[in-house]
Formats: structure tokens, C-alpha cells, sequence
């Protein structure tokens, strides 16, 4: 088997699971700015979590003879200081020329506040003033259904966005439609306890098909299964999946969307 693990956050996690991705055939990780479990307290550790994010981390990974790419911004988790986001934001341009950024994210929102809302706005005209790929974080639970419009409404009012270098992530069963009918790319995130369970995930690929559509583990700093992608590709194999749809979802759909990135290339 052969996938990619398109949303890892991979500084959370040990050697160890570098090492078990590699054994299950993980031939790329790509892992997008996030909360880091507690509030920043200034620019500097942003400007900290950048080197990170786009030095130390694919170092490390490669270590393991795994692509590690990445995505900046500032989480919605900590949009509510405006002025602390716009500072944020200011530093970012001068990371993107780095050969493993493919893009701004996980931007969005977490609480649908008005503070969230301005600083996705601002992230989009950032994403869309240096022609960067997007990645979305979309709100849980009850607030997903309403976060996911918003979004979407902030995305399809910006003329200069096209909605297919554009991937809304976390969808579930009442999001991702919109997301579809709208021309995004969707991603489904597999958590043992909420959000998207494997079957839940397999349930979603045979009511709204392949296309434009990938999963992904999180590997975050809670708790999460670094292994959810393949373990769901077995899955899928277990209920009539043939290996080019099974391969189709958690390798080439990846590779598709990211490749719209010049900078994403995989060896041969
Ligand atoms: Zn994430």
C-alpha cells in the first residue's frame, strides 16, 4: 500500500510514529500550522513554529526517507487578538519562498466569532495575493454546519480564489455536499472518538464518490491515530473497494491537489 498523509501534525509526535507511517507505506506528510494545545503569546513563537514547520520538522522527517511539506498561518483557535493575527500574518510572506510551503492553513474558523471571521478574510487575501493554495479547518459540532457557509461565502465572494486549489477540511456527512457542489476539494479527518470515523468516512465516499476528496489522520497533540488512513484503506478493502479506488483516495487525490503546488514532487 502507498498513501499520503495530507494533514499531519507531525511536531506532536514522536520518532516512533515517523517510523510506523514509513512501514505502512506513507510516501508523503504534509503538515499544516495549528494550535499548539496552549495560546502563543507573541509573534516571536509563530515566528519560532515557522522554522519549525519548515526546517527542523522535514529534517526530521527525512531521517525517515519521508517528504514532509507544510502550511502556514495563525489557527482560528487564536483569531480573537486581531492585532496579534495581523502581526502574524505579516511574517508569513517571508516563509512561502521555502521549497516545502505549499500554502496558507488550517485557516477558518472554530467558534464562527467575528474576530475568526476577519482573520480568515485576511487570510484569504494574503493566500490570494501570492497566488498560495489554500487548506481550511472547518468549526466542529454544532457550529460546523453554519462555520462551513461562512467559509464558504468568504472564499466565493473573493473573485481572485478558485475554488479548486482550495480544500475544505473535516467535512462530514451534512458539509460535504456544499463543499462538492461548490467546486472545493473536501477532506474528511479520522478520529477514533469524534469527528469522522473510518466507517463513517467509507459510508461518505460511496453516497458522494472519489473525485475531489481525501483523508487524512490529524496526528495532532490529542488523541489520534498517526495510522488512521491506512487502517481505513484496509477497511475499505474489507467492504469491496477495489485497490485502484482504494489507491485512487488515499494516494493520487492527494498527490492531485498538491501538485497544484509546484513545489509539491514526489520521487519516482
Ligand atoms: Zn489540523
Amino acid at each position: 500500500m502507498r498513501y499520503i498523509e495530507p494533514h499531519g501534525h507531525m511536531v506532536s509526535r514522536t520518532t516512533d510514529d515517523y517510523q510506523a507511517m514509513v512501514t505502512a507505506g506513507c510516501a508523503a506528510v504534509c503538515e499544516p500550522a495549528f494550535w499548539a494545545g496552549f495560546d502563543r503569546s507573541s509573534v516571536h513563537g509563530f515566528y519560532d513554529y515557522f522554522c519549525q514547520l519548515t526546517d527542523y520538522e522535514p529534517k526530521r522527517a527525512a531521517k525517515f526517507g519521508l517528504p514532509h511539506f507544510c502550511w502556514l498561518c495563525i489557527n482560528p483557535k487564536e483569531s480573537e487578538d486581531v492585532k496579534l493575527a495581523a502581526d502574524v500574518i505579516g511574517i508569513i510572506p517571508q516563509f512561502l519562498d521555502r521549497p516545502t510551503v505549499l500554502g496558507i492553513g488550517e485557516i477558518g474558523l472554530n467558534k464562527n466569532s467575528r474576530n475568526e471571521m476577519k482573520v480568515l478574510e485576511m487570510h484569504v487575501d494574503l493566500a490570494a495575493r501570492n497566488n498560495q493554495l489554500i487548506l481550511v479547518h472547518t468549526p466542529h459540532l454544532e457550529d460546523k454546519l453554519k462555520g462551513t457557509r461562512l467559509i464558504l461565502d468568504v472564499l466565493k465572494s473573493d473573485r481572485r480564489i478558485d475554488p479548486a486549489r482550495c480544500i475544505i477540511d473535516h467535512v462530514e456527512e451534512h458539509t460535504v455536499q456544499l463543499v462538492l457542489d461548490a467546486g472545493f476539494w473536501a477532506g474528511m479527518t479520522l478520529y477514533p472518538e469524534s469527528k469522522c470515523s473510518p466507517s463513517r468516512a467509507i459510508d461518505i465516499i460511496e453516497m458522494y464518490g472519489n473525485e475531489r476528496i481525501w483523508m487524512n489522520s490529524a496526528c495532532d497533540w490529542g488523541i489520534s491515530i498517526p495510522l488512521a488512513v491506512p487502517r481505513t484503506a484496509l477497511e475499505m478493502r474489507k467492504r469491496g473497494h477495489t485497490p485502484e479506488a482504494i489507491d485512487r483516495m488515499i494516494y493520487q487525490n492527494p498527490v492531485r491537489f498538491m501538485s497544484q503546488s509546484p513545489k509539491f514532487k514526489l520521487e519516482a
